[in-house]
């Protein structure tokens, strides 16, 4: 009985048994794992390894319950290294379905098998085997069909195993896995020195360019693995594994923090595509919360989430980020869900060498490349000069030729080819992160109005201006209700003023939104990040507006300087690039 409750919270379904029994061999050293399922594991289940095996005269030992080997006394539940240690897992599956272990140590002459099935037990014997373990699961929940009813197809078990196989197989890449479905080879992983290979076989090595790599150790906190580019993020976060000390774990706060490292780089909708690694001495985590451990507890949970945030964010920053407009032959295009419209990031380095474009032969000409003899639309020289003249350069490379096109897009070029814009969404992304910037050194700028703005205010907005409390003055507003229907905004940060935004309409929608819970008030930067996402939004220039000369150039020299200009708060890209070589590709020049 007791070993059958156990079982309901080991052994859950097909996977989860792939799952022990895969670790065991893991922990035994083993340097190939090969795995044979039929009908979803349901049928049969068979985990064969090279590993340390069992002694003969333990092997009863290992079917029973809370036996392990792995655990000698108390103290050395503090720091577990091994993936298991509670010893229930082999006793929990006997007692759900009919097990076989053959197992040879390299002491041994030969191997022993004994079977188990509930309380029954045959063996030890001995019979003919190489060295390592082999169990074989049969008919998996075969006498509590209750349980048997709460399995999925055949196929859903099947995906699920191959999952779980994958995740293991993508932190041990020194041992060699495979997979058989029903006689037939789905998986097969050869020995890896390089993690970085093992998981790109895993996810894809389409993936190659896409995946950054990380690598940073802060205060014994060691955070290192593969990380995508924002194009490569996903509709599901199943592009998304962590590990803690080699154990595939899942863990909400470290969504989370991924999540805001990516914040304003990808759409809301998606996740990004990352597998991290953690190392952690093992005394500051607690890996025994959960009965298949695949929850676990941090002593210093805070730090960890702000050394994986900030890692991750500064790993982003360094890489281009620029997606490339790629012109990709037919040829290439392969139907991969991985592959996107753009095709892949550029993988280039900075665009900021100087003079880096004149070895492509592009002809620098004064005119806009549109109208070459006719009148200019804009005196781009003028406004090259005056820009000059009030503020240094902020970068080696001479300000490039830029074209407004359909008062929408802005062209231009830069070292590795031709550069196209999203006006609204570089403006955006320029001001977001100079509001955050100016938020680091305190509250926004702010301006009395002379006259305050009254607003009509229903139980929402009261609501949203209660939330919102101090972060109204850090954001440069005070506003206060001055009715049982009314809110006075007697100050509005300067930037709206500048940037000709209608005060009452954007107050009154700042604080329907809070009141709403639409901004995440869980953590106050997050919330002010929401609300500069908003302002940004707002007072940038949008799509449709003329620029003039100085707008234009002002904002090319934004670009330059702030960081992550590449996407929009919002996550969409605000540049796209077609390089020199696509380009020469493309009129057959290569
Ligand atoms: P745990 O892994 O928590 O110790 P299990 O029930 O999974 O508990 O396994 C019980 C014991 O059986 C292990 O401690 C180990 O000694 C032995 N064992 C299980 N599988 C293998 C294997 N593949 N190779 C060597 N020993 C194994
Ligand atoms: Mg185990």
């Amino acid at each position: 009985m007791v070993n059958q409750i156990a079982a309901g919270e080991v052994v859950e379904r097909p996977a989860s048994v792939i799952k022990e029994l895969v670790e065991n061999s893991i922990d035994a050293e083993a340097t190939r794992i090969d795995i044979e399922i039929d009908r979803g594991g349901i049928e049969r289940m068979q985990v064969t390894d090279d590993g340390c095996g069992i002694p003969a005269d333990e092997l009863e030992l290992a079917v029973a319950a809370h036996a392990t080997s792995k655990i000698a006394e108390p103290d050395d539940l503090d720091g577990v290294a091994t993936m298991g240690f509670r010893g229930e897992a082999l006793a929990s599956i006997a007692s759900v379905a009919r097990v076989e272990i053959r197992s040879r140590t390299p002491e041994a002459t030969e191997a022993s098998i004994i079977e188990a099935e509930g309380d029954r037990r045959d063996g030890p014997r001995p019979a003919a085997g190489p060295i390592g373990t082999c169990i074989t699961v049969h008919q998996l929940f075969g006498h509590v069909p209750a349980r048997r009813k709460f399995l999925k197809s055949e196929g859903a078990e099947t995906r699920r195993i191959n999952q779980i196989v994958q995740r293991l197989a993508m932190s041990h890449p020194d041992i060699a896995f495979s997979l058989r479905s029903n006689g037939r080879q789905t998986l097969d992983l050869p020995q890896r020195e390089q993690a970085r290979r093992r998981v790109l076989d895993v996810m894809g090595t389409e993936l190659d360019e896409q995946m950054l790599d990380l690598d940073v150790e802060r205060e014994g906190i060691r955070v290192w693995g593969f990380i995508g580019r924002p194009e490569v993020a996903r509709p599901t976060s199943q592009h998304q594994q962590f590990y803690l000390n080699g154990r595939p774990i899942a863990d909400r706060r470290l969504s989370h923090a991924l999540r805001e490292a990516y914040r304003g780089l990808i759409e809301p909708s998606r996740h990004p595509t990352a597998v991290l690694f953690l190392q952690i001495d093992p005394t500051r985590v607690d890996v025994n919360v959960h009965p298949a451990k695949t929850e676990v507890r941090f002593r210093d949970d805070r730090l960890l989430h702000s050394i994986i945030r900030r890692s991750i964010q500064a790993c982003l920053q360094e890489a281009d980020l620029t997606p490339s407009l790629g012109v990709m032959p037919t040829a290439e295009v392969h139907s991969n869900p991985t592959t996107r419209l753009f095709g892949s990031g550029s993988g280039g380095q900075r665009s900021m060498a100087p003079d880096a474009s004149a070895g492509h032969g592009v002809s620098r000409s004064p005119e806009p490349v549109s109208n070459p003899t006719g009148p200019r639309g804009f005196d781009m020289g003028e406004a090259r000069r005056i820009a000059e003249e009030i503020k240094p350069l902020p970068a080696a490379m001479p300000r490039a030729q830029a074209l407004q096109v359909h008062k929408t897009f802005v062209v231009t070029e830069d070292a590795n080819g031709l550069v196209i814009i999203d006006q609204h969404a570089l403006h955006e992304r320029v001001m977001f992160e100079q509001l955050l910037a100016r938020m680091a050194d305190g509250n926004l700028p702010s301006q009395r109005l002379l006259v305050p703005e009254v607003i009509e205010a229903g139980d929402v907005h009261l609501e949203g201006l209660e939330r919102l409390g101090p972060l109204l003055e850090r954001l440069g507003f005070d506003a206060t209700q001055s009715g049982p229907h009314s809110i006075s905004i007697h100050a509005a940060p300067v930037l709206l003023n500048e940037r000709r935004v209608r005060i009452p309409d954007f107050a009154s929608d700042l604080f329907e939104r809070a009141g709403v819970g639409d901004l995440s008030f869980a953590d106050e930067e997050e919330a002010l990040r929401d609300v500069l996402d908003m302002m940004a939004c707002k007072a940038a220039i949008k799509a449709g507006d003329q620029l003039t000369p100085q707008e234009l150039a002002d904002l090319l020299d934004m670009r330059e300087t702030v960081e992550r200009s590449s996407n929009c708060p919002h996550g969409r890209p605000t540049t796209l690039r077609l390089s020199i070589e696509d380009l020469e590709r493309q009129f057959g020049r290569r």
